[in-house]
């Protein structure tokens, strides 16, 4: 989008699968580069910025709507480490509203508040909660908000159904000016398996994996620190692969529209990875299909 002012990338990922973290250490380490940066948590648990701020909570643009009506900047936005401008959509009352309209009433906001022009930053990243890629958590990729989206995925199952649902809905909205996908991010990786399995989907759909994290004791240090790996263990391999990950999400422009596999599909290409695992963890060497 050319009149945007800096990058706007959506990461997504399924809750609990290290997307926030993922979304943290990145938005760190561009900080680190002396970039300017703006992380939008999209998540209705509204802790996306947490490990940018000690362990701070931030009260949600949603929330100090409701409770004030009129709303600054400073009341919603918070600095984290090295200067990341904080904020957090919010969600909706319980069992109320819908999240995803949030956070087009969040990012209306923000630009109603010239946040964009005024900070001028390099780069904003929005952390989406990727469970459910319906028309309210689409509202990124769907309404020109983001350029391009990134999906955070391990190797579990029902991380490759919610990145393969995600390549569905840019599928759909990508040729009418929707975002684009920049690439899959392998996060957790740990037994050999896992990248073999996540590269395999990334052929089978049409995109392709960019970075592949580690796991690593250091994070879970770092989260109970309250900080990103970048801030708790600057000198560590696993900060220089959030490092490197950040500087070629920022740099490397590159987008596909990904082709998504039909429900059949999916669960046949499961079904044969349960198998070749199964296989060689029994020890049965087969001439082909290695992990
Ligand atoms: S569109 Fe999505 S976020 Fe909104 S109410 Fe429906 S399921 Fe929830």
């Amino acid at each position: 989008m050319s009149d945007k002012v800096g990058k706007h990338i959506a990461i997504y990922g399924k809750g609990g699968i290290g997307k926030s973290t993922t979304t943290s250490n990145i938005s760190a380490a561009l900080a680190e580069a002396g970039l300017r940066v703006i992380q939008i948590g999209c998540d209705p648990k509204s802790d996306s910025t947490n490990i940018l701020r000690g362990g701070e909570e931030l009260p949600t643009v949603l929330d100090t709507l409701r409770e004030h009506g009129k709303v600054r900047l400073e009341d919603i936005s918070a600095t984290g480490y090295k200067g990341v401008l904080c904020i957090e959509a919010g969600g909706p009352v319980p069992g109320v509203g819908c999240a995803g309209r949030g956070i087009n009433a969040a990012v209306d906001l923000l630009q109603e508040l010239n946040l964009f022009e005024t900070f001028k930053p390099d780069a904003v990243l929005y952390d989406v909660l990727g469970d459910v890629v319906c028309g309210g958590f689409a509202v990124p990729i769907r309404d020109g908000i983001a350029d391009r989206a990134f999906v955070v995925t391990s190797s579990d199952f029902m991380a490759l159904f919610a990145a393969n649902n995600l390549f569905k809905a840019i599928n759909k909205y990508a040729p009418s000016g929707g975002a684009r996908l920049g690439g899959v991010i392998a996060n957790s990786v740990l037994a050999p398996y896992a990248t073999s399995l996540i590269d395999d989907f990334a052929e089978r759909t049409g995109t392709r994996v960019v970075g592949y994290i580690p796991r690593s004791i250091e994070v879970s240090q770092s989260e109970l620190y309250g900080q990103t790996v970048i801030e708790a263990s600057p000198g560590s391999e696993q900060a220089q692969v959030y490092r490197k990950l950040a500087g070629f999400i920022l740099e490397n422009e590159a987008s596909c529209i990904p082709n998504p596999l039909n429900g059949p599909d999916l669960k046949n290409w499961a079904r044969e990875w349960g198998d070749r695992i199964f296989k060689s963890e029994a020890g049965i060497v087969e001439a082909s299909g290695g992990i």
